[in-house]
C-alpha cells in the first residue's frame, strides 16, 4: 500500500473527549474513526489489523470444527421472550426498534437466543450432535459508560461460538478443547503470557463459565493473579477463592485487567427455556447441552495497543500488524526509482509493505512510522544507495542497523 494513496492521514492531535489512549493512538495514527463516544468506524489500516485477528481466531475456531456462519442483527422479540431477555429490566443494554407496521425488533446485543431458535430448525436426532457454529458479528449495546475507547464501544466486533451436545460429558470434552483453543488464540496475538484463565468458583461440572483476562492498565475489572501457579481469581470471588485453593489473599498480586474473552457452560438451561429438545439413540426426547464461547475482537485490538504502546506510538505484534515492513523514501530520483523497485520485490514475495512515497520530511516519515507501530522500517536514500545499502530499524528496539541489500532480504523474509 502506497501511503500517497492511502486517504487517512495521521494527526498530532486526538479528540479532546477521547480518554482512552488505545482510541488517541489509533485515531491520531489513522486506524479508527470516532463517530460518537462508544463508537467507532475502522479505516483502512484498522481494518487490516481487525482481519488479522479475525483470521488467527478463524483458524483456532474451525481447528475446532466450528462453522463458521453470520446471523442477522435485526432480531425478532418473540425469540428474546422465550427467556424474559427482551424485558429491559433483565437485559439492560438493548437497542429496540419497529418495523413500519409497528412490529417489535431488537438490534443484536448478543446471539445466544437468535442461534438457538435457528438451530433448532435443524439439529433433529443424537446424529446430528455435537456440533458447533460461530460468526464475527457486530454487536450493539446500550452501554451506560463508553470511556475505554474501543475496549468497550456500544457497537463492537465479537467473535460468537455455540456448541450443541447430546450430554453433558460431551460438552465438557469440548469445552475442555475450546479452553486450548482459546490460549493458542491468545498466544498468536501476542498476550498469550499475561492472559490467564479466571479461576471459577465451585468448580462444578454442571454449571459454569470461565473468564479470560489480559493485565492491563486500563482495563476495567481487577484480578488477584499468582503467574508461577498460574492462578487468577476474579475480585468479586476473591474469599471463596482463596479458601478452595488453599492459597493466602497476601500471595496474589493485583492487577487490573481486561476481559478479552468468556465461556460459558448453560447445561440444558437455555434449551430446557426455549424447549429445545433432539431425539435420543433410546427414542425419547432430551433437551440439549449448550455451551457459548465469546471473543471480543475489537477489545482484543485495544487491548494490544495499550500493553504494547510506548511514548511514540503503537507497537503491532507481526501477527496483526496492518503490514510487516515501512519503506521509507528519503532523496531524489534514484532513491525514488530504488525503493519502488523494492516495494515491487517484496510485494513479489509476499511481503506486505506500507510504501511512504509521500513528497514529506524524512523527520515527519519517521515519527508516522513509529505512530503506525509497523514491526520493520526500512530507510532508501540517495546517501545510502551509494554504498549499497539500508537502514533497517525494528519497531521495538528502535536501533537503527545498516544492512547490504541481502542482509535485509534475510531478515524481512
Ligand atoms: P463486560 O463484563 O466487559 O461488559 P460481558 O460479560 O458483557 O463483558 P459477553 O457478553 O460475554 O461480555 O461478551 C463476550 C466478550 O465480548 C467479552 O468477553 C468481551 O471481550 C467482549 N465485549 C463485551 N462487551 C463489549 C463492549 N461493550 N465492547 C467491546 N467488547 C465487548
Ligand atoms: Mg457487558
Amino acid at each position: 500500500m502506497r501511503l500517497s494513496q492511502l486517504f487517512t492521514k495521521t494527526s498530532k492531535t486526538a479528540p479532546a473527549d477521547e480518554v482512552a489512549k488505545n482510541a488517541q493512538l489509533l485515531i491520531r495514527a489513522g486506524f479508527v474513526y470516532k463517530v460518537m463516544a462508544g463508537v467507532y468506524a475502522y479505516t483502512p489500516l484498522g481494518l487490516r489489523v481487525l482481519e488479522n485477528i479475525k483470521q488467527i481466531v478463524r483458524e483456532e475456531m474451525n481447528a475446532v470444527g466450528g462453522q463458521e456462519l453470520i446471523m442477522t442483527n435485526l432480531q425478532r422479540r418473540d425469540t428474546w421472550d422465550i427467556t424474559t431477555r427482551w424485558d429491559d429490566d433483565v437485559v439492560d443494554v438493548w437497542f429496540k426498534t419497529k418495523l413500519k407496521d409497528d412490529t417489535e425488533l431488537g438490534l443484536a446485543w448478543s446471539h445466544e437466543e437468535a442461534i438457538m431458535e435457528m438451530m433448532q430448525q435443524f439439529v433433529e436426532s443424537y446424529k446430528d450432535l455435537p456440533t458447533s457454529v460461530y460468526q464475527f458479528q457486530t454487536k450493539l449495546r446500550n452501554e451506560l459508560r463508553a470511556k475505554s475507547g474501543i475496549m468497550r464501544g456500544r457497537e463492537f466486533v465479537m467473535k460468537d461460538m455455540y456448541s450443541l451436545h447430546a450430554s453433558a460429558e460431551d460438552l465438557d470434552q469440548y469445552y475442555a478443547k475450546v479452553t486450548e483453543a482459546y490460549k493458542r488464540v491468545y498466544d498468536r496475538l501476542g498476550i498469550g503470557e499475561d492472559t490467564f484463565v479466571t479461576f471459577a468458583s465451585g468448580g462444578a461440572f454442571t454449571k459454569f463459565s470461565h473468564e479470560f483476562q489480559t493485565v492491563c492498565e486500563a482495563g476495567e475489572d481487577i484480578l488477584y493473579i499468582h503467574r508461577e501457579k498460574n492462578i487468577a481469581v476474579n475480585e468479586e470471588v476473591l474469599d471463596e477463592a482463596t479458601k478452595e485453593l488453599g492459597i493466602a489473599k497476601e500471595e496474589l498480586e493485583r492487577v487490573k485487567s481486561a476481559e478479552v474473552g468468556n465461556i460459558f457452560n448453560f447445561g440444558t438451561d437455555k434449551s430446557e427455556q426455549m424447549n429445545i429438545k433432539f431425539t435420543g439413540s433410546d427414542g425419547k426426547e432430551h433437551p440439549i447441552y449448550l455451551a457459548s464461547y465469546g471473543i471480543g475482537i475489537t477489545r482484543v485490538m485495544g487491548v494490544i495497543v495499550e500493553k504494547f504502546a510506548d511514548e511514540k506510538g503503537i507497537i503491532w505484534p507481526e501477527n496483526v500488524a496492518p503490514a510487516k515492513v515501512y519503506l521509507v523514501r528519503i532523496g531524489g530520483d534514484a532513491a525514488t526509482q530504488h525503493a519502488d523497485e523494492l516495494y515491487e520485490e517484496l510485494a513479489s514475495k509476499g511481503v506486505d509493505v506500507l510504501y511512504d512515497d509521500r513528497d514529506e520530511r524524512p523527520g515527519t516519515k519517521f515519527a508516522d512510522a513509529e505512530l503506525m507501530g509497523i514491526p520493520h522500517r526500512v530507510t532508501v536514500s540517495d546517501r545510502l544507495l551509494e554504498s549499497n545499502s539500508y537502514e533497517y530499524t525494528p519497531r521495538m528496539s528502535g536501533s537503527t542497523e545498516v544492512l547490504t541489500r541481502d542482509q535485509l532480504l534475510a531478515t524481512l523474509s
